[in-house]
């Protein structure tokens, strides 16, 4: 019996930029294939392109995937550091033959492309030195003249076939692929030697990438079989598109296709990944909510869809800042993960609003707990703790412009009623559910007014908000203390706005 072979993937981000959502989809696909099958996943910067790589786009990289969780089990390794092994390859692929030098020269390439523009025949490269004989190179060597690396491609009749796991089997006719360069007259080795190279190196059985790869693939396993390597699996997946069908990009949609933008606009990052493993891979039945084990479990190549993913970017809807079906995830997160799991970040929203109190995590721990259960029913992203929330964590908390019309200023009575009611509050022995309740029905009553008026009026008052949980929750949960003084500092309210 043969032991079978380990799954090992790779995702190999060129750090140009920061990591955007379709560069995370590719990186869990890879880490949920392994982490099914017991694989291995090696993280891999492809930072060859020197002028446009940058130590904070990788930092970021890095940065982005480990707030995902998305861990790796080796790297990140440099493809620049192993520039001596791509020329190693190529030296190796001209010594058996499967690779020739090129002397032909820019001028002479563009005059002859220009020719064949004209003429309406191949653009491709005319293998003028495919038959150099080995003086003829030497010649050419010692008189100093450039030269290119070239792969020399069957000729004939024929195709590079393979069988894409995502598309099917994919074919591309030898006469459709030029003898392309794998090394440049500079010494440089291209991208796709190098990223063959690196694959070989680490043993990879499943490349999982973009769609925008498949391009590369035919040559790649052309490189694959001359240097005699095992040719591993493709799965390339679909596009991730805009709703009109723009394929999601750094240059059209900013930071809005950033992981980080959904690190700072409150998305956990379970959900996160939860949502994004959606984009392009389903189970038959359509669900959509994974807890971390049952992603892995229900994952699988075979469920991603070759129908290209719609990532609805929203910039400018003023109820989602984004992909609604993102913003629903998240929220179904937040409502329903033990409160424990989201205090450590409620914790990060406060202490970048500068509200944070330690004390939440000592003498205040069961209250913050509470808290947090209380107010997240109507939250979707744990920034709602500092924007919506702020009152219950600080008391310099902006008051609504409309609800302070509707439900404080409308009420002129209020500037009289709310001092009345503050003392009335003051002087309960117990701030209950049930006493503060009296207080505002039997207050009311007195005056003739709906409870409403109070209720609404008292809440605006105290949180800044015309919605939220249960008012006496809302009231014991603030404290007598904080709720009796903003209900005193609130009749200035009406001193500040202008007459209605
Ligand atoms: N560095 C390439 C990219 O960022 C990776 C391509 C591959 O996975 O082979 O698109």
């Amino acid at each position: 019996m043969t032991e079978k072979q380990q799954v090992v993937v790779r995702f190999p981000p060129s750090p140009t930029g920061y990591l955007h959502i379709g560069g995370a989809r590719t990186a869990i696909f890879n880490w949920l294939f392994a982490q099914k099958t017991g694989g291995k996943f090696i993280l891999r910067i492809e930072d060859t392109d020197a002028e446009r790589s940058t130590e904070e786009s990788i930092r970021g990289i890095l940065e982005s995937l480990e707030w995902l969780g998305i861990t790796w089990d080796e790297g990140p390794y440099f493809q620049s550091h192993f520039i001596k092994d791509h020329l190693a390859a190529a030296q190796k692929l001209l010594d058996s033959g499967h690779a020739y030098k090129c002397f032909c020269t820019k001028e002479t390439l563009e005059k002859k492309r220009e020719e064949a523009r004209r003429k309406k025949t191949s653009l491709q490269y005319d293998g003028t030195c495919r038959n150099l004989t080995p003086e003829e190179v030497a010649q050419r060597q010692a008189a100093g003249i450039p030269y290119t690396i070239r792969l020399k491609v069957p000729r004939g009749e024929g195709f590079v076939s393979f069988e894409d796991i995502v598309y099917g089997i994919i074919e591309k006719r030898y006469e459709d692929i030029e003898d392309f360069v794998i090394v440049r007259s500079n010494g440089q080795p291209l991208y796709v030697l190098s990223n063959t190279v690196d694959d070989i190196r680490d043993g990879i059985t499943h490349v999982i990438r973009g769609q925008d790869g498949l391009a590369n693939t035919p040559k790649q396993i052309l490189i694959y079989r001359a240097l005699g390597a095992p040719i591993p699996k493709f799965a390339h997946m679909s596009l991730t598109l805009d709703p009109k069908k723009a394929k999601i990009s750094k240059r059209t949609h900013g930071e809005l296709v950033a992981v980080q933008f959904y690190k700072e606009h409150g998305f956990l990052p379970w959900a996160f990944v939860n949502y994004l493993a959606l984009l392009g891979w389903s189970t038959p039945d359509s669900r959509e909510i994974f807890s971390k084990e049952e992603l892995i479990e229900a994952f699988s190549l075979e469920g991603i869809n070759r129908a290209n993913a719609i990532f609805d970017v929203r910039k400018d809807d003023p109820k989602f800042f984004t992909d609604p079906k993102a913003i629903s995830i998240n929220t179904h997160y937040l409502r329903n993960l033990p409160v424990e799991e989201i205090a450590p970040y409620v914790k990060t929203e406060l202490e970048k609003a500068g509200i944070w109190d330690p004390a939440y995590e000592a003498e205040k721990q069961a209250w913050f707990f509470h808290t947090i259960d209380l107010i997240r029913s109507r939250f979707h992203v744990t920034t709602d703790f500092v924007t919506a929330g702020r009152a219950y964590f600080a008391d310099d908390y902006p008051i609504e412009a409309k609800p302070l019309k509707k439900n404080i200023l409308k009420h002129k009575g209020l500037k009289q009623w709310f001092p009345e009611l503050a003392d009335r509050l003051e002087r309960l022995p117990e701030f209950t559910l049930e006493t503060t309740e009296q207080v505002i029905r039997d207050m009311a009553e007195e005056l003739e007014i709906k409870a409403g008026i109070l209720i609404n009026g008292v809440r605006t008052a105290v949180t800044g908000q015309p919605k939220g949980p249960g008012i006496f929750d809302v009231l014991i949960t603030i404290g007598q203390k904080r709720v009796v003084e903003r209900l005193r500092k609130a009749v200035a309210l009406f001193e500040a706005s202008s007459p209605l």
